[in-house]
């Protein structure tokens, strides 16, 4: 019997009563689960298999299936700020499907957990800042995240950057490519094919490919700024990620994400 913290990737129907559970378990890597009676509402799992949930799952690893039982689960963090933001809902899936579709098969997996976990729960701090004249909250409550309060804006991209890391296609996004020095700003340019950074300097007067958009939200997200336009350095770095998994398949739910950056910058718009 194994039990282990688990975060839900995916959930698709089986049959009128059951579901089928992707989840990335802490000890094991993706194990898929056979959840019968899950669609009813007295389910005893309730939310703990939700996709996104952060959930504690007992199970007995039965190494002849594919599908396993889970026996008992329960809520850790349903992620509920995470789930109120539309866009962070949607950068959200679109890791959980990475992971699952990447991530290499049949391994524990305990990098990616923890960097799923760790971008999750600040998606959902980040929304979750207190109000300016609300009473404090001591400092033991209000547990450090990495990221400002409020600022979820470089928290997908580095989750990329990471995962690019943790997969062996290490970026560096500090160092001009061509001499070698360190950069001083944003870079003069950007190549997605193989992740090299170009300075002013080494650029001279070819034109650069990459927008400008995409080289500040690099160098704001080394700096730990606020990047105004996360969508470019988030597109360069999946370009990148692409380039080098070597992926053909398709992530289906950055169809949605791009909706909802629509959506988004419609409104600010006006
Ligand atoms: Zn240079």
């Amino acid at each position: 019997m194994i039990k282990s913290r688990a975060i839900v990737l995916h959930r698709f129907p089986y049959s009128d009563s059951s579901w089928i559970v992707k989840a990335l378990t802490e000890e094991c890597g993706i194990v898929s689960f056979i959840v019968k009676g899950g669609k009813r509402k007295e389910s005893p799992f309730k939310g703990a298999l939700d996709p996104l949930s952060l959930s504690e799952i007992v199970f007995r690893q039965n190494p002849g299936t594919e599908l396993q039982f889970p026996k008992e689960a329960g809520v850790i963090d349903w992620h509920p700020h995470l789930r109120e933001n539309l866009l962070s809902l949607a950068k959200a899936q679109v890791m959980a499907e990475i992971v699952m579709r990447y991530a290499p098969a049949g391994v524990p997996l305990e990098g990616e957990f923890a960097l799923l976990e760790n971008a999750l729960r600040e998606f959902d701090t980040a929304d979750n800042s207190p109000e300016q004249d609300s009473p404090s909250i001591s400092p033991e409550q209000n547990a450090a995240p990495s990221v400002p309060a409020g600022n979820t804006s470089g928290i997908f991209a580095q989750w990329l950057l990471d995962i690019c890391d943790l997969w062996g296609y290490n970026l560096d996004t500090g160092t001009c490519s061509r001499c070698n020095h360190p950069l001083d700003g944003p870079a003069a340019d950007f190549h997605p094919e193989s992740g090299n950074f170009v300075c002013k300097k080494c650029l001279g007067v070819e034109t650069p490919r990459a927008k400008p958009e995409t080289l500040l939200g690099f160098w704001n997200l080394r700096n730990g700024g606020t990047i105004e336009h996360p969508e470019y350095v988030e597109n360069a770095l999946l370009a990148y990620l692409r380039n080098h998994v070597g992926f053909m398949r398709e992530i289906h739910s950055l169809k949605f994400l791009n909706e909802t950056r629509k959506l988004f910058s419609n409104n600010s718009a006006g």
